[in-house]
């Protein structure tokens, strides 16, 4: 049929505030309903990066899907759900209820004000490639060309 077409995403998820587990799975709950066959990966314990030395551990994971959305108003209903788990913005890079992050819109590259996709940093982040290449190892980097799996293969072990 031919109509609207249906993007992937996919969405990075994490919470170092709080019932950790408990907010990923309210947060899933909510992308559900934003999303068609959404798939979660698994959640990895993470050392937060670039916040206080004594930050809390991250709950990390991916959720893939698609939508009929596009990029923007999808950034501000990934923000809607993090505003709805209680999210403040104390100072920057602040222990969180729930971050969520758009990783990848299809194949589009996008760099605006307040959305860049594919995310800037996230060929650099174990904590977003490892729980990607779970659900999403084959989907191809529209900026580097490379695939998920293959920027997990390549990440520094230190990363
Ligand atoms: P953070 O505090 O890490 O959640 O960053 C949120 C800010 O990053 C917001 O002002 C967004 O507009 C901006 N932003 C830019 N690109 C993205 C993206 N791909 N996913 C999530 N936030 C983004």
């Amino acid at each position: 049929m031919g109509g609207i077409a249906r993007v992937p995403v996919a969405i990075a998820l994490g919470s170092n505030l709080g019932d950790r587990d408990a907010e990923l799975d309210e947060a899933e709950d909510r992308l559900a309903v934003l999303l068609s066959g959404a798939v979660a990966s698994a959640r990895y314990e993470t050392d937060s990066v670039g916040g206080p030395a004594d930050a809390p551990a991250y709950l990390n994971e991916v959720v893939v899907g698609s939508t009929l959305l596009a990029p923007r108003p999808l950034l501000e209903a990934l923000q809607a759900i993090e505003i709805a788990a209680g999210r403040e913005r104390p100072f920057l890079n602040a222990p969180r209820t729930l971050d969520l992050d758009l990783i990848l819109y299809g194949d589009f590259v996008i760099d605006e004000p307040g959305l860049a996709v594919p995310h800037p940093r996230f060929r650099d982040r174990l904590f977003v490639l490892q729980p990607l290449a779970e659900v999403a190892g084959d989907w191809v980097d529209p900026v580097s060309g490379q695939s998920v799996q293959d920027l997990l293969d390549r990440l520094p072990p230190t990363a």
